[in-house]
């Protein structure tokens, strides 16, 4: 089922994120639930919070060269941990909770992370490029954090002028 995406500046984009305790039907429901609603909207993220449910949840789906994303490529990630940041990198980033703006935001290039599946195995994975950007980006909404916070002052402040507009020229 597709739901509906929680968009800035709802509070609830600011929750922190429970551990999943119980790897059933519920969590796979859910699961599926975000891929429907990540794939409906064009994402190649999402966090659970981001469908106003705060669990420590999220997928990460990438689009190949031809800008094509494929399901064997999808990561479900379940309870994450980063066990080890290296490098800095900048990359144009987007989220589907503020949808339509892009900025440059820096974070770290490689990063080491470790995480269960939606059956409860755990992984350990080395993630570089486009797959540590996002994997940092959806952890941050873990913990209630958005990436517009990692932008100036200033670039913040023009932001939040222009979100305001916006957000009043769609009601
Ligand atoms: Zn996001």
């Amino acid at each position: 089922m597709i739901r509906e995406i929680v968009i800035y500046p709802d509070k609830r984009l600011r929750k922190v994120s429970q551990d999943v305790t119980e790897f059933d039907e519920k969590l796979h429901n859910l699961l599926d639930d975000m891929y429907e609603t990540m794939i409906a909207k064009d994402g190649i993220g999402l966090a659970a919070i981001q469908i106003g449910i705060d669990k420590n949840a999220l997928l990460i789906n990438l689009a190949d060269e031809e800008g094509e994303q494929h399901k064997e490529d999808l990561l479900e990630v379940i309870n994450p941990k980063i066990t080890h940041l290296e490098g800095s990198e900048i990359y144009q980033e987007g989220c589907l909770s503020v949808p339509g703006y892009y900025d440059d935001i820096q974070r770290a290039k490689n990063i080491t992370v470790e995480y269960f599946d939606r059956y409860g195995n755990k992984i350990v994975r080395d993630l570089d490029g486009l797959l540590a950007i996002a994997m940092q980006h959806e952890m941050d909404h873990l913990k209630g954090h958005l990436f517009i916070e990692k932008l100036s002052y200033l670039k913040r402040k023009k932001f939040e002028k222009e979100w305001k507009k916006k957000l009043k020229a769609a009601k």
